[in-house]
């Protein structure tokens, strides 16, 4: 093998390796476009394209949308959506829910990548049908057809066609124990969907990350972009034993002065949707109390920005945890 074919070969694994790891998921690429946000989102009715982002985008502000409602561009004579769904990385099957009445994600599809060593899971929702012959397990590549953009949901009001589109995701995801955590908190509900319930997944924003993708190429990190997620406060957890730490080992900063068998639970940075983006193990020494769940700061700026997942709430000067914060510590430690 010559010297240059040689290093020819290395940058090419090394572009591989560093290459664009999200796509779009439909053929709908006007997020890239200047001014193309109208021809990508789907908001709600009478409101505009902010409406079908991720965020704090519904009800004034005080409703989360984890996801983006992504444009459909082909319909049949009936006037349905028609567009192909591929997945947004290459990835695994993990999980599809063939009964559109059980969710108002109607049917849906649920795929994990690996991306640089972190597990991210994709969703779909809405489809009309899967790809013929597509099977949990299955390995599937981005490009590839998956699914046909539909608008099956089970919610009262429905999805018209003029509002049709795909609902996409991006996620990390709780507790294996999830399905324990949900027959506590909802002892008469049944569970169709087990660990693959959306309660289960915490999104992360599918536009900023494209969009860093485009902006840095090569350079762009995934593990840096979660690391760098706004703050919206920080807790001390009494508890070392759960899923989190041990799916997500690259967001926990260790320090070497604690020994494993001295750490208490950890202190973590939540993002506003509840993203644990940033823990470090403290041991019982350096935590005051015996609560099992401490808040110790809240970032007002950030707050005021993001209010509408309320997992904080302000008693007068004084601010602590809300039942909705308690309620996701508890999934997410359980
Ligand atoms: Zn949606």
């Amino acid at each position: 093998m010559n010297k240059c074919f040689i290093s020819a070969l290395f940058l090419s694994i090394e572009l591989t390796a560093f290459a664009q790891p999200f796509h779009l998921p439909t053929a709908n690429q006007a997020l890239f476009e200047k001014g193309g946000e109208e021809r990508f989102f789907v908001p709600t009715t009478g409101h505009d394209w902010t409406a079908g982002c991720f965020g704090c985008v519904r009800s004034g502000g005080w409703q989360m949308h984890e996801g983006l409602d992504i444009k459909c561009l082909q319909r049949d004579r009936r006037g349905e959506p028609t567009d192909p769904v591929m997945p947004a990385a290459d990835g695994t099957v993990v999980y599809m829910s063939d009964h559109p009445a059980l969710s108002n994600y109607g049917r849906y599809l649920v795929l994990r990548h690996n991306i640089g060593g972190m597990e991210i899971y994709s969703l779909y929702a809405h489809l009309s049908a899967f790809a013929p012959d597509l099977k949990v397990g299955q390995t599937v590549r981005s490009g590839e057809k998956v699914a046909v953009m539909g608008r099956t949901s089970n919610t009262h009001e429905g999805i018209s066609k003029e509002r049709a589109h795909v609902h996409f995701e991006l996620n990390l995801f709780y507790n294996d124990h999830f399905k324990l955590w949900y027959k506590k908190h909802y002892p008469t509900e049944h569970d169709d969907h087990g660990i693959w319930n959306g309660q289960n997944l915490v999104g992360i924003d599918p536009r900023l990350i494209l969009l860093a993708e485009r902006d840095e190429g090569p350079r762009f990190d995934l593990l840096h972009w979660v690391q760098q997620r706004p703050e919206l406060c920080r807790v001390f957890v009494r508890k070392t034993d759960f899923s989190w730490p041990r799916r997500y080992p690259m967001l926990v900063k260790n320090d070497p002065a604690i020994p494993k068998d001295r750490i208490a639970g950890y202190e973590m940075a939540l993002d506003f949707n509840g993203l644990p983006f940033e823990l470090i193990p403290r041991s019982a020494a350096q935590v005051k109390g015996t609560a099992k769940y401490t808040l110790l700061s809240v970032n007002e700026t950030e707050y005021v920005k993001n209010p509408c997942r309320k997992l904080v709430t302000r008693q007068g000067k004084h601010w602590q945890l809300s039942n909705n914060g308690l309620n996701l510590l508890d999934l997410l430690t359980y």
